[in-house]
């Protein structure tokens, strides 16, 4: 697999280049888009659940809130990818 962050920093900086054309730089806009959601990110857990079953937490990605059976891998709503990893994974309260 490419290494996508170091893709991102490329394209990001490429956009930056005022000699690009329009096209392609809403390419690279494009691809930079759906290329962020494959970075692994930590989403924010509810400390105790709403409701008895449901397991809520949070996309780190677009800050959807989410209420799954289990940890799942990915944002239903944005696709962006889960990382669980829990010494990063934020427990927050509920509001
Ligand atoms: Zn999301």
């Amino acid at each position: 697999m490419e290494d996508y962050k170091y893709s991102l920093e490329i394209m990001k900086a490429e956009l930056k280049n005022e000699y690009i054309c329009p096209e392609v730089k809403y390419a690279f806009k494009a691809s930079i888009e759906a290329l962020e959601k494959q970075i692994l990110r930590n989403p924010k857990v509810m400390k105790e659940p709403m409701g008895n079953e449901n397991f809520w937490w949070y996309c780190g990605h677009c800050g959807a809130s989410r209420h799954t059976a289990c940890r799942s891998n990915y944002c239903g709503h944005c696709g962006g990818k889960v990382d669980w990893n829990n010494s990063k994974t934020k427990q927050i309260e509920k509001d």
